[in-house]
């Protein structure tokens, strides 16, 4: 080991191979810096870690080690985030920095994250300590870290590391038309600020960004995909040099100034699957300055009731496989009923004809300006519809909206069933047990979404109407339906066409109002809920 290191003091030190630093200023391309790291305890007895230069005797940085804390980004790569401070000025003038460190290979790696854990602790003198294992790595778990399974978000950040799947996003083009338009239609919430893109991918909302004059884009993102972005955006150039691309979590990296505005796509199927909207959350918290804006700022989960026959008959006959009784001569009926049930936790991801729908849909908003993380941790939702036939319910239908609440414009980029598709589709949860409804009757019921460490949510849908038919009036016996469904294992429909074909026991609303007992409220359309036209809801979908 070549230390070329004199020492401050008297104190014990511990000293490594060198390292290259690179500093993560704003806007100017970093210097990188072949420096030696040192642990030292200064004359008061503060543990520090400074860098020289080799044969220098005055560190090039030095850091008082109770004020850093570092990521680790990779096998060879460390954040080094701290507080730096004139030491006579040290409480007035402190301000943050972040630092990153390469290393020559994974043990010095690995002694060095050892060295810091045990000098930050104090107390322990590292030259009696032994030599330095390749032993666990002792750094604080991350926010992300400690609720997402490391298997889950493997295969998550491994799949956005590939180009594919970034153009599939990219080729949605009412997706990244509208995020387009938002951005450079409000071109005054962009021009000279400083903005963070949330989960950058391929970096495009970044270039958007740099399109309408922002000051600079710090491009966070977690995947390889980085590699790629750093491509396209030195490739325009233009644009380029008024952005910095960073690798790491949302939940770990460290920037070195506040955002004014965020842009981000965080949106999964059914607006919060793959659990990014906390992380959106969290870099709000940690990067917004408090009078800054959200690219998007709201989100709105849409739910209706809908009936398709076709769609449940195709359900319910996947399972008829296992009623074989003598399959190569074995019965498979013991395993009909789990099958079963396995093809109705599948929520249906398809784009179906709103004419499907049985009443007006309902709406959840959640405000990704002012919402909690932890609120996202679970989301319950009430439900109530008023039917607008009678036909069988097969389930609950969702999709959702979200608004660029620009200073210019206003845009909403919708995933409704009716406008222009995108990659989300829709969301179909489906009931074995469909529930028989009449013209003007209520459905209630409760989406219940609990969020599970594979980045994703366990759903727990009910829904409920009154018995009819005769003998109805006396009763009024509940029929009830629920099942539980898992969002990380949608079953994609997408193969065959959707045309929409009126349902057999699909009975007009008007035959209906003749023919039934219908509340005076519905017959003469007073009251809040009445019953409506299909092409009122057709009506009722549009977000502006
Ligand atoms: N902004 C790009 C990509 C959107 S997809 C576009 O609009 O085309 C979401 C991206 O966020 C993925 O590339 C994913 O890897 C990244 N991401 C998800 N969670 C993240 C986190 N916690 N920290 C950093 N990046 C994250």
């Amino acid at each position: 080991m070549e230390a070329p290191l004199g020492q401050q003091s008297q104190q014990p030190s511990q000293e490594f191979p060198s390292i290259s630093l690179s500093h993560l200023s704003s806007s100017a391309p970093s210097a990188v810096l072949s420096v030696f790291p040192s642990f030292a305890y200064d004359q008061a007895d503060r543990p520090r870690l400074r860098f020289y230069q080799p044969s220098s005797f005055v560190p090039d940085l030095d850091l008082d080690l109770r004020k850093i804390q570092i990521f680790v980004l990779g096998h060879l790569e460390l954040l080094c985030v701290g507080e730096e401070a004139d030491d006579e000025e040290e409480e007035k003038e402190s301000f943050s920095r972040a630092y990153k460190i390469d290393f020559k290979t994974k043990d010095e790696s690995k002694a060095f994250i050892l060295a810091f854990e045990k000098w930050k602790l104090g107390g322990v003198d590292a030259k009696t300590d032994g030599p330095l294992e390749n032993g666990t790595i002792v750094v604080s778990k991350s926010k992300f870290d400690n609720k997402i399974d490391s298997t889950s978000s493997k295969m998550y950040f491994h799949y956005y590391g590939q180009l594919v799947h970034q153009q599939n996003m990219l080729q949605d083009y009412v997706r990244t038309g509208t995020y387009y338009a938002a951005i450079i239609e409000n071109r005054v919430d962009f021009h000279g600020r400083i903005v963070v893109d949330v989960g950058a991918g391929s970096g495009i909302l970044s270039l958007f960004a740099a399109q309408a004059g922002a000051k600079h884009v710090y491009a966070v993102e977690a995947s390889d995909m980085v590699e790629y972005a750093r491509r396209l955006i030195a490739g325009n150039p233009s644009l380029g040099q008024r952005i910095t691309v960073i690798k790491g979590k949302i939940e770990e990296v460290e920037l070195p100034e506040k955002a004014d505005i965020l842009i981000s796509e965080p949106m999964g199927t059914l607006l919060v699957n793959e659990r990014m909207l906390e992380t959106y959350v969290i870099a709000r918290d940690r990067f917004l300055a408090s009078d800054g804006k959200m690219f998007p700022s709201l989100g709105r989960i849409h739910m209706a009731p809908f009936s398709d026959e076709y769609l449940f008959v195709e359900i319910a006959n996947k399972a008829l496989f296992w009623q074989q009784h003598n399959y190569y001569g074995v019965d498979l009926t013991p395993l009909y009923g789990s099958a079963f049930q396995g093809y109705f936790s599948q929520p249906v991801v398809d784009a179906f004809d709103p004419r499907l729908l049985v009443s007006p849909p309902i709406i959840h908003p959640l405000n990704f300006s002012s919402m909690k993380e932890e609120e996202l941790y679970e989301i319950d939702i009430p439900l109530s519809f008023i039917s607008s036939v009678g036909t069988r319910v097969h389930g609950l239908a969702c999709w959702f909206d979200v608004l660029f609440d620009g200073s210019s414009v206003q845009r909403w980029l919708t995933t409704a069933p009716g406008a222009p598709t995108t990659h989300w589709y829709q969301l179909r949860c489906v009931l074995a047990q469909p529930i028989y409804v009449m013209a003007g009757q209520e459905i209630t019921g409760r989406l219940h979404l609990v969020s599970h460490s594979a980045q994703s949510y366990t759903i727990y849908l009910t829904m409920s109407a009154k018995m009819w038919g005769p003998g109805a009036e006396q009763g009024g016996i509940l029929q009830t339906s629920s099942c539980k469904l898992d969002l990380k294992e949608p079953y994609y429909r997408l193969s065959q066409p959707q045309p929409f074909v009126l349902q057999q026991d699909m009975q007009s609303q008007q035959q209906l109002m003749q023919s039934q007992d219908i509340s005076p409220q519905i017959q003469d359309g007073t009251g809040p809920n009445i019953a409506v036209t299909p092409s009122q809801i057709l009506d009722s979908l549009d977000p502006l």
